[in-house]
């Protein structure tokens, strides 16, 4: 049964659009995915105090029979294509793509953890989210618009 699995995208590294159309690309070609949906792409300040680029953020849906880690792993594969390279957390990057939602399933292991756990605290991922689903998608319970609301950290999030 396919599933529907939400994934945020980022990059740091010019040339950042690029980054981002290839990873799109690249799950438009594979042949276990359907692209569902995307939101705009957005301009964003970094989190966390090692990146020191502006990054482009961007929502994508899909529509899969993956498995989540299966998922995960095709993700990562991406990422290496695109020159990422994993070294320090935060830091700037080409390509970073993280599984935000993943229809029915709550996990938490070594691997993965579903809902990502950062996702309800970034404006990053948040704007992005509302604009693809709409404010109203609720995550746990909570409209996305919601949870975008109560974010009082001086991230800027600006739609190109
Ligand atoms: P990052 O630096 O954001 O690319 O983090 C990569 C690591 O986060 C990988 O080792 C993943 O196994 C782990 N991880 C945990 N939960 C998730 C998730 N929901 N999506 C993507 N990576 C995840």
């Amino acid at each position: 049964m396919q599933r529907l699995a939400i994934l945020s995208l980022g990059s740091s590294v010019e040339p950042r659009r690029e980054y981002l159309e290839n990873a799109v690309t690249a799950l438009r070609l594979d042949p276990d995915m359907t692209l569902f949906g995307y939101s705009h792409i957005y301009e964003t300040t970094p989190v966390g105090g090692v990146a020191q680029n502006l990054f482009y953020n961007q929502c994508v849906s899909v529509l899969t029979e993956l498995e989540p880690h299966e998922l995960l792993h095709r993700l990562q594969k991406i990422e290496l294509d695109n020159g990422r390279t994993r070294d320090t957390h935060w830091a700037d990057r080409t390509l970073d793509i993280d599984i935000l939602i993943y229809e029915g399933h709550e996990i938490n292991d070594a691997e993965l953890t579903i809902p990502h756990p950062e996702m309800l605290k970034r404006k990053f991922v948040l704007a992005p989210l509302a604009d693809m689903m709409t404010p109203e998608y609720r995550i746990k319970g909570e409209p996305v618009g919601e949870l975008l609301a109560k974010i009082t950290s001086c991230e800027e999030v600006s739609a190109l």
